[in-house]
């Protein structure tokens, strides 16, 4: 069994606020330990099952921040920027399934630091659907022909997560009370849920199949005004709508999906609010 664990931070057990997700603020060294402590938890219940290979993808702001030294030593670590498929790097059709671990709610619903990508995001869809950025990567895990069969985080990204895969395992680390507070479950209890539910993913993974999306797809993206809309828009291909603050895309496979993003979102970064 091939397994790739994407893993991103605000989602990760006894993480509550920006202190410890940002290089530099003085919970950071404590989110990092953290961070490779919830992995190890998951990477020791995978290989109980019988996993032979693990690729964890540290996917969160600058990639560099789940510690290698106290990483389990049968997993692979993919670290580092720039990368073009950002926290699917490397997540192809080799994998059995794929696992989002300490992941977060979307831009604009309650959570823990919940978001999308950066701070120009008010909405993102594909075809449609809104998605956050769990949605995002199991769209593009599914195009790859992965499933996603178990998330980390709060209890709000575990429904957002349900929402869109309902067989998927939740492993729900703790409970949103606001954006920056949360009653967390003590790390013993917290690793114990990682193990459990990373074994009830496994050995039910035939029950979680890759999601569908219909290709090509529309990628559309709200922004917080029409300028950043419209410098998205620059990209060949791409429309504003007037009278929004949206940008609307064609794009006919998950590559392009996460690079037209990517460049939609890294354009209107450039346009200052005032
Ligand atoms: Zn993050």
């Amino acid at each position: 069994m091939k397994l790739y664990l994407s893993a991103d931070m605000e989602g990760i057990s006894g993480i509550v606020d920006p202190t410890y997700i940002n290089p530099g603020m003085e919970n950071y060294e404590r989110g990092r330990q953290l961070m490779t402590g919830d992995l190890n938890a998951v990477i020791e219940a995978a290989l109980e099952c019988g996993a032979e290979e693990i690729v964890v993808s540290d996917s969160h702001h600058t990639m560099n921040n789940i510690l290698l030294e106290q990483l389990h030593p049968k997993a692979q670590l993919l670290c580092g920027t720039p990368r073009d498929f950002s926290m699917v790097q490397g997540l192809d059709s080799h994998f059995d399934a794929a696992l989002f671990i300490g992941y977060h709610s979307r831009q604009g619903a309650p959570g823990v630091l919940s978001h999308t990508m950066t701070g120009v995001i008010r909405n993102m869809y594909i075809n449609g659907q809104l998605v956050g950025e769990f949605g995002f990567n199991a769209i593009y895990a599914g195009l790859c022909g992965v499933p996603v069969c178990m998330v980390s985080g709060d209890d709000q990204i575990a429904a957002e997560a349900k929402q869109l895969i309902p067989q998927i395992q939740t492993a729900i680390v703790k409970k949103a009370v606001s954006r920056t507070a949360a009653l967390c479950l003590s790390l013993e209890d917290s690793r114990a849920e990682l193990r459990q539910k990373t074994k009830e993913a496994l050995r039910n993974l035939s029950a979680c199949a890759p999601l569908r999306t219909e290709t090509p797809m529309q990628l559309t993206i709200e922004f917080a005004h029409t300028g950043e809309a419209e410098m998205a828009a620059i990209i060949p291909g791409s429309t504003y709508e007037p009278g929004t603050t949206r940008a609307t895309c064609q794009v006919r496979d998950q590559y392009e999906l996460y690079r037209t993003m990517r460049a939609m979102i890294n354009l209107a970064a450039t346009v200052p609010y005032v």
